[in-house]
């Protein structure tokens, strides 16, 4: 069943690794994947694997997990104007909202996927998180006419599945390197916004949120994200998206977007 998957001795060895930790999912410590993202040194023990942050000659990849939102996301897209981020979406959200997705490509954002429900992959059999990857990698490709290169799962944390599918769909596991809390009832944009720019360096993957959260979080993010992007810029830190980032190009201005292998598959 697994014939097609080509995996380098990495990729095994990535995959015995998650095994293990799929044991001490199994055993009740389902959030072992948030806490190797937010563990110090974990990004060097996963990042053959994983894609935790670009390098210190690179931009800043701002993501947003968890919409489209028809309240919120506008607003995001507003407030970024022409600067460039990757937005994490849910499969399930682009069918219901395609133009509002549509909207995210057409002003120069990247689109990848954060699987199709939100459901915690802990509590998913590999059956439906294989259908769950490719459900939301179809969908997005459908509706913006790309196929998603990047996938995080929800709340960070991978299945065995999930591990394997993901890059046998053409997409790159990853997490970040920074983080705002952003969902918290307790985050307030003060907060949001110094603890984003606490991790804004250059090659960082910044997590932030336009959707879900505790009540009103998106809007507190909403609140955040002039002080984040006015921040960022006196750094002198470009924004890039995922696609740039991963491309391993210096400040790549232009975008990977219109690379032959990043068409609809
Ligand atoms: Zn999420």
């Amino acid at each position: 069943m697994m014939g097609g998957m080509g995996g380098s001795d990495g990729d095994r060895k990535g995959t015995a690794m998650l095994r293990r930790a799929g044991t001490v999912a199994a055993l009740g410590l389902p959030y072992w994947g948030v806490s190797v993202a937010a563990a110090p040194g974990a990004s060097a023990l996963l990042g053959r694997w994983v894609l935790y942050r670009g390098t210190p000659d690179q931009g800043l990849a701002l993501t947003f997990d968890d919409g489209p939102d028809p309240e919120y996301t506008p607003a995001f897209l507003d407030a970024l104007g022409d600067r460039r981020a990757t937005f994490f979406v849910l499969g399930e959200r682009v069918r219901r909202w395609p133009e509002l997705t549509r909207r995210l490509v057409n002003e120069g954002h990247e689109v990848a996927c954060h699987g199709d429900s939100h459901r915690h992959l802990a509590a998913m059999g590999p059956r439906r998180t294989e259908v769950d990857l490719r459900r939301a990698h179809a969908s997005i490709a459908e509706v913006t006419g790309r196929a998603p290169r990047f996938y995080r799962p929800p709340y960070g944390v991978f299945n065995l599945a999930a591990w394997t599918a993901a890059p046998r769909l053409g997409m790159r596991r990853t997490l970040w390197s920074a983080w705002a809390k952003d969902w918290r009832r307790r985050a307030t944009p003060q907060l949001i916004a110094a603890r984003s720019l606490a991790g804004a360096q250059p090659g960082a993957i910044l997590l932030l949120h336009d959707a879900d959260g505790s009540p009103g979080a998106p809007a507190r993010t909403l609140q955040a994200l002039p002080a984040i992007l006015e921040g960022i810029r006196r750094r002198g830190i470009e924004l890039v998206t995922l696609s740039d980032l991963a491309s391993g190009e210096p400040g790549a201005s232009h975008s990977g977007r219109s690379s032959p292998s990043s068409g609809t598959g």
